[in-house]
Formats: structure tokens, C-alpha cells, sequence
């Protein structure tokens, strides 16, 4: 007989625990299987560590830069297992955190184990099978490792294995130069490895605007790092001194020789092994879970959230996930994952904070526009922190007056980007913050003055 329960939850990352949460407040028993960590992708490998490690380097950074601004630091150096040991502290304060949390939750059972669907809302972990009319997929994803000829030939590093690194590699080649790999280079730069990255495509961060990634090649450059764009073959060998990246750019030598390789690449759905043919649950070409706009899978009383149903790719889009399918199943209310505004940030060091459209996007929709840009090098609060690389942009439809999207990379980008995500949110029209007063000194006291600069775009 299989055990039953009012809902099993397969995965405990971003979302999971928090439905379970709600479910069980409401009286209802649940079941949640999680087959390797509580906490998931964010708390044990992806943004708290990485943030943690950022963080040293930024001290780092500023330890570097000391003389200019009369402070005397001595003769830097880097303490890679205090390093390490400092985001080891931070996942597993997180990670407890995470597991009193479901502990502390009547009615919840949480299973160690690998779960895979063997029919309808029927699941099986551990040799032992479960069923409830309401199932919830939270299965994540994982680093994607691409068939580069020689990738079994030599030890690579991925996003999970680089961060409790005990020692700064000679030299790091970070094969990806999008927004994970770009965390990853600009920190070991500064932890003094030197760094190259190698990205196939033409610029950096190819899916932001393109003055976006110029500027962010610059200052990566301006502290040493290598970057090699355009690398279309790469081939990965064994070498005396540790690994050979064949990149065949166009320009510059066809191989790069490092001591370490790290590959960040993109991501795959954790989808592959979780029996979901049984289930009657659909896929997409790229493995994603196929759901509508209330996250209901093609399967009754299946629903997928988080990164697997490729509707996002952030911690806060996995929870704004399960704040849909909660509001909808359990409040009464209607709310679609369309109505999502999308916002994140890249944590290179200074950070890039973007919401809407890029200004390329923008631009294709074919609407009249009206664009405006600051470098941050006006910006008084950067001057004055004497951190001046970027600029903030934002562009906004120049009859319905309403802001298409924004990017601020600059000091402060990550969090001065709400104000602008706020008036999104709020669907407030450019005129709205005409009467605002910002705080002085400010990044964010710019936001009125760049809107005031909007200009119809050429
Ligand atoms: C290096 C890195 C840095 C990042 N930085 C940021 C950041 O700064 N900000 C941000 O918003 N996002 C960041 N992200 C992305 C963020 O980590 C993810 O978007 C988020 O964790 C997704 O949450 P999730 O709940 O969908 O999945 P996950 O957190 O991946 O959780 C899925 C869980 O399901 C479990 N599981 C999978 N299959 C099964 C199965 N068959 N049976 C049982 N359990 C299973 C897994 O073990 C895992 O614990 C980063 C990611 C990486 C890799």
C-alpha cells in the first residue's frame, strides 16, 4: 500500500519549503523529499556562498587600493581556508536554518532520498512509494557540462566544487563568461590567481545590452583579468602545468594554459532521472518542465516551480513561484507568473543591477522610446567612494510614459535598482517621482534626475 499524504513536495530548495510551510499551517500532511541538501542550490553552492566569497574579495579589493585612499595596509595577503571557512559558516548557519524550519513544521516529513515518479501523483523514494492528489516539483538544476573533445581527460572545477577551495589556483580559466563565471574570475583575480576567461560569443554577457558588457570588460580588464571572446571550439587537455583550453579565437593564441579550469556554462533541469513520462508530465526540448501561467504542469495536480520550469533562474523568482501557486491554490487569489517583472543582479564588483527590457529589447519592440544614461563618474555618492566604473540607463516608452527597463552598474547598482523596480512594480508613469526628494548622497538620488534626462531615442 502506498503511504499517502494531502501533498508530496519533491525537492527542498527555494520554493518547497515555504509551500510546505503554508500547507502544513493549514493542517494538511506533507511529505518532502530532498536527495542531497536542505536549502538547495542557494544556500549550499550558488548565491550565498558566492556572495560570502565576493565579499572577501571586495575586501580584498579595497586592502589593494588602500594608498588612495590614505590608508596604509602592509604587504595583502589572501587566508584561503579563513576564506572558505567564512562561506562554509554561511551555508551551514543557512542550511540549519532551513532544516529546524521544516523541523519545526506539524504534520511534515522529510524524506532523504532520490524521488522519481512511477505513475499519476505517485512517486517513489527509496523503494517505497508515496501518493497524494497534489504533487509540487522543485527539482532545481545544476551546472551544465558541455562535451568539449578532452573534458574526461582532465579535473574541472563547477560552481559547486570551486567554492571550498583550501588554495588560490596559479592560474584560473573560467570557460563561460556570463554571469556566473564572471563572479567567479573577477573574485580569484582579486584573491590574486591570475584569470582568464574564455567566452564563445562575441562579447561578454551577451544577452545585456552591449555598452553593458564593454564596460564590464574594461574594469575586469583594468584589474587583470584576461578575457578571450569569440572562442569558438574549445578543447580541453591534460598539460604539465594542469589544463590546456584549445580556444581558437580569432584573434590571439589558440590555447590558454591554466592550473585550474572552471566550467560555467549555463544550467540544466535537474528533470532527467525524475520519471516524468510516468507522470504524464511534459518537457521542453532543453528539459524544462512545461507549465502554464499558474505553474500547473500538463499533468492533473502537478504543479513544477523554481528553476526547472524555466520561467526563472533566481531565488526570488523560485519563491515568487511559490507565492503564485499559493496565492492561487490557497488564497483565492489569481496571480500569473506573466505579471513578473524581471529583476536580478550580476555580482561582479560594481555590481549590475537590471529590471525590463534592455535597451536592445526595447528597441526591437519597434515603440517610440525615450532613453537616458549617467556615467557613474557624475554620480556623487561613486566619486566620493572612489568607485566610479559604469553608468545607470533607463529606457521608457515614450507614449505611455511608463519605464520598459533599467540597468544601473555602478556602486550600490544591486540595491539602487529598486527604486526603479518599485515604480515598475507600481506601473507609476515617468512623472511620478517628479516631486520625490532622494537622500544625499545617494545612488538612488540620480533615479529622478535620469529620468528627467529621458530623451527620444535615435
Ligand atoms: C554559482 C551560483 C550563484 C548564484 N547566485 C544567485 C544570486 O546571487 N541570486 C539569485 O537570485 N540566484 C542565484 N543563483 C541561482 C539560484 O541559486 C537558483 O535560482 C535557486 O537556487 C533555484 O531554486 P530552486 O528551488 O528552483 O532549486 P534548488 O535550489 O536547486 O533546489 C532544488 C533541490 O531539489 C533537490 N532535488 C533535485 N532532484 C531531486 C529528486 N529527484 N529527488 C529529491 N530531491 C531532488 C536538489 O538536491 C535541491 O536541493 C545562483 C546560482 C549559482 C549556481
Amino acid at each position: 500500500m502506498p503511504r499517502t499524504f494531502d501533498a508530496i513536495i519533491v525537492g527542498a530548495g527555494q520554493a518547497g519549503p515555504a509551500l510546505a510551510g503554508r500547507l502544513t499551517g493549514l493542517g494538511k500532511t506533507v511529505a518532502i523529499i530532498e536527495r542531497h541538501l536542505v536549502g538547495g542550490t542557494c544556500v549550499n553552492t550558488g548565491c550565498k556562498p558566492t556572495k560570502t566569497l565576493v565579499a572577501s574579495a571586495y575586501a580584498a579589493r579595497l586592502a589593494q587600493r588602500g594608498a588612495e585612499y590614505g590608508v596604509g595596509t602592509g604587504p595583502l595577503s589572501i587566508d584561503m581556508p579563513v576564506v572558505a571557512a567564512r562561506a562554509q559558516k554561511v551555508i551551514m548557519d543557512s542550511r540549519k536554518g532551513n532544516e529546524d524550519w521544516l523541523g519545526s513544521m506539524p504534520g511534515l516529513t522529510l524524506i532523504r532520498g532520490h524521488a522519481r515518479f512511477t505513475g499519476p501523483r505517485q512517486i517513489e523514494v527509496n523503494g517505497e512509494t508515496l501518493e497524494a492528489p497534489q504533487v509540487f516539483i522543485n527539482v532545481g538544476g545544476r551546472a551544465r557540462i558541455p562535451d568539449f573533445p578532452g573534458i574526461d581527460e582532465v579535473d574541472y572545477l563547477t560552481n559547486s566544487t570551486i567554492i571550498p577551495l583550501q588554495a588560490v589556483p596559479g592560474h584560473l580559466v573560467v570557460v563561460g563568461g556570463s554571469y556566473i563565471g564572471l563572479e567567479f574570475a573577477q573574485m580569484y583575480r582579486r584573491f590574486g590567481a591570475k584569470v582568464t576567461v574564455v567566452e564563445m560569443g562575441p562579447r561578454l554577457v551577451g544577452r545585456e545590452d552591449e555598452d553593458v558588457s564593454a564596460e564590464i570588460q574594461a574594469f575586469l580588464e583594468a584589474e587583470g583579468v584576461e578575457v578571450r571572446t569569440g572562442a569558438c571550439c574549445i578543447t580541453l587537455g591534460k598539460h604539465p602545468q594542469g589544463v590546456q583550453v584549445g580556444v581558437d579565437c580569432t584573434e590571439g593564441a589558440p590555447e590558454v594554459v591554466g592550473t585550474h579550469v572552471l566550467l560555467a556554462v549555463g544550467r540544466v533541469p535537474n528533470t532527467d532521472d525524475l520519471g516524468l513520462d510516468k507522470a504524464g508530465v511534459a518537457m521542453d526540448e532543453h528539459g524544462y518542465i512545461v507549465v502554464d501561467d499558474h505553474l500547473k504542469t500538463t499533468a492533473d495536480g502537478v504543479w513544477a516551480m523554481g528553476d526547472c520550469n524555466g520561467k526563472g533562474a533566481f531565488t526570488h523568482t523560485a519563491w515568487n513561484d511559490y507565492e503564485i501557486v499559493a496565492a492561487n491554490l490557497l488564497d483565492g487569489e489569481e496571480r500569473k507568473v506573466s505579471d513578473r517583472i524581471p529583476g536580478y543582479a550580476l555580482y561582479v564588483d560594481p555590481p549590475l543591477g537590471r529590471v525590463g527590457m534592455t535597451e536592445a529589447q526595447a528597441r526591437r519592440s519597434g515603440r517610440p522610446l525615450l532613453v537616458s544614461k549617467r556615467m557613474m563618474t557624475r554620480v556623487g555618492r561613486a566619486v566620493e567612494k572612489g568607485e566610479t566604473w559604469g553608468f545607470m540607463k533607463m529606457v521608457a516608452d515614450a507614449e505611455t510614459k511608463k519605464i520598459l527597463g533599467a540597468a544601473i552598474l555602478g556602486t550600490g547598482g544591486d540595491e539602487a535598482i529598486h527604486g526603479i523596480l518599485d515604480m515598475m512594480n507600481a506601473d507609476a508613469s515617468i512623472g511620478t517621482l517628479q516631486w520625490a526628494v532622494p537622500i544625499h548622497p545617494t545612488v538612488s538620488e540620480l533615479i529622478p534626475t535620469i529620468v528627467g534626462d529621458l530623451k527620444p531615442a535615435d
